[in-house]
């Protein structure tokens, strides 16, 4: 293409409303604009790069034989009714009503479409398993819309959903997706990790994201350098020693006052007592009633565990009313001893000797407490994993890094199916449930993510395989005839051999050219200089590298060949 004829309105100062650099760069580069909060407009530039990922994700799927489907993006209130998650989504769904006052959504998510396409369509286990998949647009009304198109409300999305006829059955369906992801992500370029996950709003029995690598993710991974394992943080867990000894003391706790100290900092700093050596008591409404939940002083509180581990529907933290009401004490002050609710602990705590609790009267709390003063349901590991923290399955040091979630992979097993109705016959002609399983890329968040992982003062850091252009073909002077019949003579070579190029055909500075090369991260630029020319040279150049390649000129179309193979090699 034309640089001279293409839109890519390129913007030289940085946009105030970016607070990443993906976003900050996107806009720069003429890759998004901004319609609404968290909606977007893709240019030319941005599109073209969107379309490689759809064509990379399209030709994994349909490797694993996945079949493609494009379904509403409006969708009616009962479906959601059925599988109770009109209830269930919270804001995130956006509703509303037609002209015959029908209550619809705009689709978040997929599941209950095809559910209900499967169960009207699909009738024996013959016509099983089924993976039907869509590239589609998406709408999540989230509460504060950032980073560009890394957390928009409307996005592009692939979404795939398995049918099979037996576990064992979407166990295999589960594992091709797997592959299927880490190819799709290795030929993005990327460096990432496949972690565990929970299953959060989706539901079901078990799932792993695919994050990418990158300073400025808004997740954090743990990970075991030893064996391997890895966790988003909501999930993992941690090991403990076992061969610590379990205190046996009892009954020699006392009252201490401790006059308006609430907080564990300032309750350590007034006894003079280490945050490991107190414990926290934090009291949780749920919906099987109120419960107690201890965990070190120093350590955090991982919700996401205790609803898993307790099988919760819901938890929250309690009001200072109902705080009041069980402990007797006010927000601050509650401890195990006494306490007449189920308690739950960390199970760090099973190994503590002489510790501080709450004394659930104001203004007091309770020293040389020891795990035989209370009652205790059971010890769970319920804290928040960190680095330094004992690997649950070797042992061995947890590291932690941070990434941006690209891809995630459910088992959802019978969740919809039961639902919503969707059986099959089986060999035996005996009616059964389908065995289900669901898969996300969040496809429009790939080029922010990859734009996170690399770029540098100038620019974007595109992988060859999704930046817009592979080769940027820049004649340094326009008016320069030799030069310019040079560049158009290559740059149709090129395309002849089905490289992506863009001529820089501009009547404008060299400058202006070379930035906005490499502002839009193009893997390589061939540049024709007069000087180089009268010796039979011309320049190619890595966008990642600084030193650049004489070549002589007859050579460049094939060097250029080798050079884009290469990159894209993987
Ligand atoms: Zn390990």
């Amino acid at each position: 293409m034309r640089f001279s004829k293409m839109f890519i309105p390129t913007v030289k100062e940085d946009p105030k409303e970016a607070e990443v650099i993906s976003h900050r760069l996107m806009l720069r580069a003429g890759f998004i604009r901004r319609l609404a909060s968290g909606i977007y407009t893709w240019l030319p530039l941005g599109l073209k790069s969107l379309k490689k990922v759809e064509t990379i994700i399209r030709e994994e799927m349909n490797k694993k034989g996945a079949q493609e489907i494009l379904m509403p993006f409006v969708q009616p209130k009962e479906l959601w009714e059925e599988s109770t998650r009109w209830e269930k989504y919270g804001k995130e769904l956006l509703r509303f009503y037609d002209r015959n006052n029908r209550e619809l959504c705009l689709g978040p998510t997929h599941e209950e479409v095809v559910t209900d396409l499967v169960r009207k369509e699909v009738r024996s286990y013959r016509e099983l398993p089924l993976n039907l998949y869509q590239i589609q647009t998406k709408f999540r009304d989230e509460i504060r819309p950032r980073f560009g198109v890394m957390r928009a409300r409307e996005f592009v999305m692939k979404d795939a959903y398995s049918f099979d006829v037996d576990e064992e059955g979407a166990e295999k369906s589960y594992m091709d997706m797997y592959d299927a992801y880490t190819n799709i992500f290795k030929r993005c370029g990327f460096r990432f990790r496949i972690v565990e996950a929970d299953t959060g709003q989706i539901g079901g029995s078990f799932s792993h994201e695919f994050m990418v690598l990158a300073e400025t993710g808004e997740d954090i991974i743990i990970y075991c350098d030893s064996c391997g394992y890895a966790a988003n943080l909501e999930r993992a867990e941690v090991g403990y020693q076992q061969d610590k000894e379990i205190s046996a003391k009892k009954g020699y706790y006392k009252k201490v006052e401790t006059p308006n100290k609430k907080r564990i900092e300032e309750v350590s700093s007034f006894l003079n007592i280490p945050p490991q050596l107190l414990v926290k008591t934090i009291i949780y409404n749920t919906d099987r009633g109120v419960i107690g939940v201890l965990v070190r002083g120093d350590r955090d509180m991982n919700e996401t565990k205790i609803k898993n581990i307790l099988s919760l529907e819901y938890i929250e933290l309690a009001d200072e009313a109902t705080i009041e009401k069980v402990t007797g004490g006010p927000l601050g002050f509650s401890g195990p001893i006494g306490l007449k609710i189920p308690l739950y602990a960390d199970r760090d705590i099973l190994y503590m000797e002489d510790f501080v609790v709450g004394g659930n009267e104001k203004d007091m709390h309770i020293i040389n407490a020891n795990i035989s003063d209370f009652n205790v349901e059971a010890f769970f590991d319920l804290k928040i994993a960190k680095d330094g923290d004992l690997c649950p399955r070797c042992k061995a040091t947890l590291n932690s890094t941070k990434g941006i979630e690209v891809g995630h992979i459910f088992k959802l097993g019978l969740k919809y199916s039961k639902a919503m109705g969707a059986k099959f016959l089986d060999k035996n002609g005996e009616e059964k449930y389908m065995v289900m399983g669901c898969y996300g890329i969040g496809v429009s968040r790939i080029i922010a993510a990859a734009i996170e992982q690399a770029n540098d003062e100038n620019g974007m850091i595109l992988p060859c395989s999704i930046a817009p252009f592979e080769v940027d073909v820049l004649p340094v002077n326009s008016s320069h005839r030799d030069s310019m019949e040079l560049a158009e003579r290559i740059y149709k070579d090129l395309l002849a051999k089905r490289i992506d190029a863009l001529i820089d055909d501009r009547d404008v500075r060299p400058g202006v050219k070379f930035k906005d090369c490499d502002l839009m991260g193009i893997p390589l630029r061939i540049t024709i200089g007069e000087k180089n020319l009268k010796d039979g040279f011309v320049e190619i150049k890595h966008r990642d590298k600084k030193e650049s390649l004489k070549i002589k000129k007859e050579d460049i179309v094939g060097r250029t060949i080798e050079h884009v193979e290469e990159l894209k090699r993987w």
